[in-house]
């Protein structure tokens, strides 16, 4: 499954509507991200995430705090950039050390900038089927699996990895589908041979090639939201190929996926703010 040609399209309708936006309003989309203390590859995906939302006409803020910032000093932070109307998403880079309580950081967030989908709220208007920002990996799967018409109504659906931010919404958002979905954690009782029912496999575990192709039942559509380090993905990509019908590469596959859906869910963000819909 391609993700940078799908993403491509996605951020080339992203770019086409917040110059529309820009045009109607005078304002551009603008997205807010905040960064405490230089954790490397934080520091590289907030770049990396700026310089997509410039090329896509998205104006970006950068807040950058030091690490010893307290969770007041966070919170205050995100709480300043709730308030500025010339402020439409906000992303908070985490980790954010050890000594920040990063629910109440995260909390900071207005629902309607919370295009991350980071917060409680997001979080369950996502489990009660209303309208809300996703969390942007399991977005950006779900988009995947649309693409390509999987159909979903009544698979088995295993996700393995059940992160607040990937694993459990992106369970969620499959069972929204209705296809019949287990989940596989780190206490899960002889995990092959659940992963060997899936018709529709979601792998969010951080340990390289976890799965091989001899856990995947033929046919199955295979999902690799995992990135470790050397561009390795949570799915041996060799092995499991054989088996399934479609699969995702690592890298190329759920990764730019999942900055797509930001950069659509900021723009989404400030065309509502600014009342255009
Ligand atoms: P995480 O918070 O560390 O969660 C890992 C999950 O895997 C946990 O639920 C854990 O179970 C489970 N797990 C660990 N070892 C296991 C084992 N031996 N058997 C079964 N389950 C096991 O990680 P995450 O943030 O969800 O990220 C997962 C992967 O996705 C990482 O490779 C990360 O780099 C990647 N990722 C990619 C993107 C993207 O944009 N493509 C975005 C975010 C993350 P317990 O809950 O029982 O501990």
């Amino acid at each position: 499954m391609d993700g940078t040609g799908l993403a491509r399209r996605s951020v080339e309708e992203t770019t086409a509507a917040a110059a529309e936006i820009r045009l109607r309003t005078g304002t551009p989309p603008c997205l807010a991200t905040v960064l405490v203390g230089e954790d490397p590859s934080s520091v590289t995906y907030v770049k990396m995430k700026r310089n997509r939302c410039a090329r896509a006409g998205i104006e970006s803020r950068h807040v950058a705090l030091p690490a010893d910032a307290t969770t007041a000093d966070v919170v205050a932070a995100v709480t300043a950039l709730s308030n500025d109307p010339g402020v439409h998403g906000i992303l908070l880079q985490h980790p954010m050390g050890a000594h920040v309580d990063e629910r109440a950081a995260f909390e900071a967030i207005a629902p309607e900038k919370d295009v991350d989908g980071v917060t409680m709220h997001s979080f369950a208007a996502m489990g009660f089927g209303l309208p809300g920002f996703v969390s942007c990996t399991p977005g950006g799967i779900m988009r995947l699996l649309d693409a390509y018409e999987v159909g979903l109504a009544g698979k088995q659906a295993v996700v393995v990895g059940r992160s607040a931010i990937l694993g459990k919404p992106a369970g969620m958002l499959l069972l929204g589908r209705n296809a019949t979905v287990t989940y596989c954690h780190s206490h899960t009782a002889d995990l092959p041979s659940i992963v060997r029912q899936a018709d529709v496999l979601v792998v969010a575990v951080g340990r390289p090639r976890f799965i091989t192709g001899a856990d995947i039942r033929p046919g199955a559509v295979v999902i690799d939201a995992g990135y470790n380090e050397g561009n390795v993905g949570d799915v041996d990509f060799e092995t499991a190929a054989e088996r399934a019908s479609l699969i995702t590469p690592v890298p190329g596959g759920v990764g730019p996926m999942t900055i797509a859906v930001l950069l659509e869910q900021t723009v989404a963000a400030a065309s509502r703010q600014l009342g255009l819909s």
